[in-house]
């Protein structure tokens, strides 16, 4: 560790010794959250890294284009890749646990995870990303991985030869209905708006004589006590009903900020990512946050990489300079 860290003055918190404290927790290990570890280590940071996944979402792309030196790589491969660069280094790693909860409000910051173990550290990086927005009907989580599903990358092979649904109208739906022409029987899209996605997709999938597209619709319930069987759908328009007998849902319709550990702590936006400044400071000294979770726009592998890389060395400025 540097010596200039090594001499800081912080007030520790009681009963703890100088070697149970990290200079750094980094909470998620999606690409942020990997970009960070390695500038982290690279600083000698004594670091600790603990995710419920290593990956993030690319774990659900299906193809990554547009990451710098390497083109059309699958998400596995460019994952693979990230993992072998973070294990060049000696950094810390707790893997499938995810962080329950956090106390920043002293220069000692502390870290719980799910089985009830206590982490300490002098900076956090939070670098927790997004997850799939839920429909928040009452079957869904019962129906869930039993029909109704979130990722058509992963799971659509799963319904081939089969009826099913997606459901919104952006992008990602539209690119899950396009995956899923291939395999499937037919494929039914309803949307409450009218379609949002790139025309290009709009035109080959409405030109698909296996496509029904049902906007300014809403799902209204989800039929099945074991297994997803149909859906309720209901006409913004005119309140008519509809019943479609589906064996797959696909639910593309968003993604949330994993901000609820920092709740209530941290200044979130409306979409509640975390605010953060250029240098991916929170406002909250000490704590920093990257990638998909903050309001920094364009949420891609690149730019959560290069965030990653500034919350780190934003974190070693504050240790050596306290700012
Ligand atoms: C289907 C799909 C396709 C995509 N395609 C592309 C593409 O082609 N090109 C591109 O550039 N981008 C693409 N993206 C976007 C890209 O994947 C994200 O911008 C990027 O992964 C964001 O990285 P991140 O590290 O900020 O967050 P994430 O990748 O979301 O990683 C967050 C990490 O934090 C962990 N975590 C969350 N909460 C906790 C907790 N409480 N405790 C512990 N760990 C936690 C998660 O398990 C995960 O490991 C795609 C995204 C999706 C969903």
């Amino acid at each position: 560790m540097p010596e200039v860290i090594r001499r800081s003055e912080r007030k520790m918190t009681a009963g703890l010794k100088e070697q149970d404290i990290y200079d750094l927790i980094i909470i998620g290990a999606g690409p942020a959250g990997m970009s960070a570890g390695i500038y982290a280590a690279r600083k000698l940071l004594k670091t600790l890294l603990i995710s419920k996944n290593v990956g993030g979402q690319v774990t659900d792309a299906w193809e990554i284009d547009n990451y710098l030196g390497f083109s059309q790589v699958d998400p596995a491969g460019l994952i693979k890749k990230f993992n072998e660069h973070v294990e060049k280094f000696s950094i810390e790693k707790i893997i499938a646990r995810h962080v329950a909860s956090l106390q920043i409000n002293d220069d000692i910051k502390s870290v719980t995870t799910d089985d009830g173990k206590t982490y300490y550290a002098k900076t956090l990086i939070i670098a927790t990303g997004k997850r799939p927005r839920k429909l928040g009907l009452p079957e869904e989580k019962k129906l869930g991985g039993k029909g109704v599903a979130y990722c058509a990358t992963c799971d659509a092979p799963l319904f081939a030869g089969a009826d099913v649904a997606v459901a919104g109208g952006g992008n990602s739906a539209l690119g899950a209905a396009m995956d899923l022409i291939k395999i499937a029987n037919s494929v039914h899209i309803v949307s409450i708006t009218p379609l949002t996605g790139d025309p290009i997709y709009q035109d080959k999938l409405r030109s698909s004589d296996k496509v029904t597209i049902y906007t300014e619709h809403e799902i209204v319930k989800l039929v099945g006590d074991t297994v997803l069987e149909g859906l309720e759908i209901r006409s913004l328009k005119t309140g008519e009903t509809k019943r479609l007998d589906v064996e797959g849902l696909f639910v593309e319709i968003g993604l949330l900020p994993n901000s609820d550990i920092v709740k209530g702590m941290l200044n979130l936006n409306q979409y509640g990512e975390i605010v953060v400044d250029y240098k991916c400071h929170t406002g909250f000294p000490g704590v920093f946050a990257c990638g998909d979770v903050t309001n920094v726009p364009f949420k891609q592998v690149i730019v959560a990489a290069g965030e990653g890389a500034k919350a780190a060395l934003a974190a070693y400025e504050y240790l050596i300079s306290g700012n």
